[in-house]
């Protein structure tokens, strides 16, 4: 049974209209889920406070976002990444942020005092946040936070990020902290945002080879994205054996999205998730905790993140999109949504260089798990 968590005031959390990270993302998801006829029935969790966010914010930078949010006007808030295409200073944000970080620590809570075994935050996943600044649309790390929950218990924790770009912010807050591991399969720095997740980043100190970076070539397909997922997560989580699983399932790896270059059909999604799940099944404890994400192309990301929804509530994935969802949002986002859940077989044309990428990826497999070694086995 998967415990859903959200709350409307998420959409607080708002840079704008034009910006890709919009609320009408989760809108239409659930909006997708009533048409199917899923009554989504969703614990409601509260905001937090500022002070709350100490442990993994410096205070100065909670301090500053807090006042841009509500209006002041300070110089120095271009030293923190507020203030820019990405980040702009919308009022209201902070709270947006808080709310939504309170629904991922809420769920963390959940999984702590074992009222759940999988949570599904339908918000959260600002892994790009650092202690000091904000970065890529995110202003509050809620992953961090969530985490930082559970390892206060004493729990072990694995970061499992498939959103297609690197997981930096989370990466970077317990980057010594030999109680969270971090996985990030992304898109490789060197095509795009942030431009980091080398495999040379392997963590420090007591973290030494527990922060696990797969930068994947661009135009991957889903096969070697799992090739990837079970020929590295898979021996890291044997070996790590956590208490539990953290999951970003940001859905821009779709072929579809605008801001990255994977090329994930809907049904490869469909395969990641019920693999993630076989993992947090065989080595977390069954213990696992979804948040949403990144995820730009209007027509992809509601089919998938109810896919997810789907996956894991124990239903099946049905094969049509209700016309009367196409009908209304077709209109609205000016987009023509699929007729089906599933991409069709040719969605995109073949990728020129396939084998090459194929090999890279492989080749890549085995330098990890060639660099781990000596630490994990
Ligand atoms: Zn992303």
């Amino acid at each position: 049974m998967c415990q859903i968590v959200y709350h409307p005031d998420y959409k607080k959390y708002n840079l704008g209209y034009t910006h890709p990270f919009n609320p009408i993302r989760v809108e239409m998801t659930l909006d997708l889920l009533n048409e199917l006829g899923y009554s989504v029935k969703p614990l409601t969790p509260v905001s937090i406070t500022p002070e709350l966010l100490y442990g993994i914010h410096d205070p100065s930078y909670i301090e500053v976002v807090e006042k841009v949010s509500s209006g002041e006007i300070l110089k120095e808030a271009e030293n923190y990444g507020l203030g820019n295409p990405d980040n702009p200073i919308v009022k209201g944000m902070a709270e947006g942020a808080r709310n939504q970080a309170g629904g991922t620590l809420f769920a963390a809570g959940l999984l702590l005092e074992n009222k759940a075994k999988k949570v599904l935050q339908l918000g959260g996943g600002f892994h790009h946040a650092h202690r000091n600044s904000a970065a890529g649309f995110c202003l509050y790390n809620d992953i961090a936070l969530a985490i930082k929950e559970m390892t206060k218990a004493g729990w072990h924790v694995v970061y499992l990020d498939l959103d297609v770009h690197h997981g930096d912010g989370v990466q970077e807050i317990f980057y010594s902290d030999d109680k969270v591991m971090t996985i990030s399969l992304h898109e490789s720095g060197e095509y795009l945002f942030p431009g980091t997740g080398w495999m040379h980043e392997l963590g420090c100190g007591p973290g030494r080879s527990l922060k696990v970076n797969l930068p994947l070539e661009p135009f991957t397909e889903g096969d070697s994205y799992l090739d990837v997922l079970n020929g590295v997560a898979a021996p890291a989580l044997a070996w790590f054996k956590p208490d539990a699983m953290v999951v970003q399932a940001g859905a821009d790896a779709h072929f579809s999205d605008p801001l990255a270059d994977l090329m994930l059909t809907t049904q490869d999604f469909e395969r990641i998730y019920r693999r993630v799940l076989e993992l947090a099944e065989q080595f977390c404890n069954g213990r696992a905790l979804f948040t949403l994400g990144g995820g730009y192309s209007l027509t992809a990301v509601p089919r998938i993140w109810v896919i997810l929804y789907l996956i894991l509530s124990g239903y099946k994935v049905p094969d049509k999109i209700p016309q009367d969802f196409r009908k209304r949002w077709n209109e609205r986002i000016s987009q023509d949504i699929p007729e089906y859940f599933h991409d069709p077989e040719q969605a995109f044309k073949p990728v020129p260089r396939k084998e090459k990428i194929v090999k890279l990826n492989h080749e890549m497999i085995q330098r990890m798990m060639d660099t781990v070694a000596v630490y994990w086995f």
